[in-house]
């Protein structure tokens, strides 16, 4: 079961009440575990019903394989999603999250994380008003969760709010 509790009271984003308030860290939690020990990605969409999970294929594996000099890192340690399926998602709904699971690490936004999010030239975000959502997962059981947001100021996605998970 899922018992969060808040890693800071200082923060209350809303959009991540409402990510906790819908359940669906328990579908992300249920999705990293089944592609464990690749990480598992997607989106969240939110309408008027609430926020759903919409899991995408990890496509590391598969790019790695075509191109190890460009694709170095393999699913266990990076993920790379459809971006035709994600402009059509975004074209159609409100995409409001792109999550990925971090496998036996910490739930922070990496310097590739950054790095895939923001363009080289003008660190602008590559989808706006989009935030990232990572959990970790150790040993097939999520621990934590922690949401980033773009800071037009440091021009960073910054962390925003997050929550232990207790098994
Ligand atoms: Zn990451």
């Amino acid at each position: 079961m899922f018992q969060p509790s808040r890693t800071s009271e200082t923060t209350m984003d809303s959009l991540f009440d409402r990510i906790v308030a819908s359940g669906v860290l328990r579908d992300i939690e249920a999705q990293g575990a089944a592609e464990y020990p690749s990480e598992a990605c997607g989106v969240l969409v939110e309408d008027a019903d609430g926020i759903v999970a919409v899991p995408f294929e990890n496509m590391q594996d598969k790019l790695h394989a075509i191109d190890p000099e460009r694709f170095t890192r393999t699913s266990r340690t990076a993920y790379n999603l459809n971006s035709l399926k994600l402009e059509r998602i975004r074209s159609e709904r409100n995409v409001c999250v792109i999550y990925h699971s971090h496998v036996e690490c910490d739930a922070y936004f990496s310097d590739e994380d950054q790095a895939g999010a923001v363009t080289p030239d003008t660190s602008e975000p590559v989808i706006p008003g989009v935030d990232y959502l990572v959990i970790s997962i150790y040993d097939r059981k999520a621990r934590e969760a922690n949401l980033y947001r773009y800071s037009s100021q440091s021009k960073r996605y910054e962390h925003v709010d997050g929550t232990e998970i207790e098994a």
